[in-house]
């Protein structure tokens, strides 16, 4: 008997016995099963035979003090709170609806980046939802079960992934329901095993000499049977909740990045942990400066002269000013670094403002600067291009 089987198994249910049942109680339910299930009263009934097995195994465990001890601390492990997700999903395939929506609750927090932005607003910010990614369909073996991780995609404008983000993330997502604490049960009432697969949640169908075993009917695959259904979430074990979760994006958040919540997704089925929350960061760019890493990037145009004689150039960061000294003499292209203008990451590390120099030739000049111009041309060597008028005499 692995723990596998532990976790993926309610021995509970198999018995058709709540979980504080007593020792007699379990006996009592176990006699009955096991009298009904016994191959001498079902001759060749191969699904008799299974669920005789399946109340034995349970049987061996609940039966026992001290494996039922262990049994309940290993489960216990997995949280609580059972999810009928078996009842819920039965007639809709793979992902539960889940919804992200809202993200400002109507513009608190960095409501200036409208008009910035212009056209895009916060409704599209947090707009593309993935569903789960966990295994679809609700006509799983019954046992806890990990609930599904959820995705969420979120829109950061440019300085907030640069500096660091706090923001309110509203999710809309299915919950356990409160008033029957997910069994679906009218407050009160507890609900029975399923008398069609004895609690078991699949039954079994022979063909020849195979046999198949499919989700139970009768109880979509749960179990139990609510006689009584709770009249908050009329008998699903689950209403759809509204949480806001507080979402820390660190300074130098990256496009494409993926921030990992952990528990904070769907809750798991039957007593099974919850899923994780992904948030998929999306990064506006600047109109200005680009991204390196940790080093931002900015293009700044100067003059042919600024760049033979050089000048200083005053030229924005993410957070004010800096004054960068272009020597005389600087090449196109050349790359002018201001240590610490860069990313500031939470533990002090710094990336760069990185400015690349564009010399900038004019479409146009005016009839003295083109004067002045031939004058320079005549005082100054020509450019060096020896080594390519070689190679182009060759075709000459
Ligand atoms: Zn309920
Ligand atoms: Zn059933």
């Amino acid at each position: 008997m692995s723990s596998k089987d532990w976790i993926e198994k309610d021995y509970y249910a198999a018995l058709g016995v709540d979980k504080s049942a007593s020792s007699d109680e379990i006996k009592k339910s176990y006699r009955k099963l096991a009298r009904e299930s016994h191959p001498d009263h079902n001759p060749g009934d191969a699904g008799a035979e299974e669920r005789f097995k399946t109340v034995s195994e349970a049987y061996a465990v609940l039966g026992d003090e001290k494996k039922r001890r262990e049994y309940d601390e290993m489960r216990s492990l997995f949280g609580s709170g059972a999810f009928r997700r078996g009842a819920r999903g039965a007639g809709q395939s793979g992902g539960a609806p889940f919804d992200v929506s809202d993200l400002f609750g109507g513009g608190g927090a960095g409501g200036g980046g409208d008009a910035r932005f212009g056209g895009g607003g916060f409704t599209d910010l947090f707009s593309t939802i993935f569903s789960g990614g966990g295994a679809g369909g609700g006509a799983r073996p019954r046992g806890p079960a990990r609930g599904r991780d959820v995705e969420a995609e979120v829109a950061l404008d440019f300085s907030d992934a640069v500096r660091g983000v706090t923001l309110p993330l509203t999710l809309r997502a299915p919950g356990v329901c409160d008033t029957c604490h997910g069994n679906g049960a009218k407050p009160g009432t507890t609900p029975l095993a399923c008398p069609v697969c004895h609690g078991a949640g699949v039954t079994t169908r022979n063909q020849g000499s195979f046999s198949f075993s499919e989700p139970c009917r009768n109880c979509q695959g749960v179990g139990t049977i609510v006689e009584e259904k709770c009249p908050e979430c009329h008998g699903t074990g689950g209403v759809t909740k509204t949480r806001t979760l507080t979402v820390r994006f660190p300074a130098g958040v990256a496009d494409g990045q993926r921030i990992r919540l952990a528990g904070r997704g769907e809750p798991g089925d039957r007593g099974g942990p919850a899923g994780d929350l992904f948030v998929h960061v999306k990064v506006r760019p600047d109109e200005l400066f680009g991204r390196t890493g940790d080093d931002l990037t900015l293009n700044v145009p100067i003059t042919y002269a600024e760049a033979v004689l050089g000048t200083d150039l005053r030229v924005p960061t993410l957070d004010g000013t800096v004054t960068l000294r272009v020597p005389p003499g600087t090449p196109a292209g050349r790359v002018l670094r201001a240590r610490g203008k860069g990313v500031v990451r939470n533990d002090g590390r710094a990336g760069d403002l990185l400015v690349t120099l564009d010399v900038v030739v004019p479409a146009k000049v005016s009839d003295e600067a083109r004067a002045a111009l031939e004058t320079f041309a005549a005082q100054t060597p020509p450019a060096a291009r020896e080594h390519l008028d070689a190679r182009v005499r060759r075709f000459s």
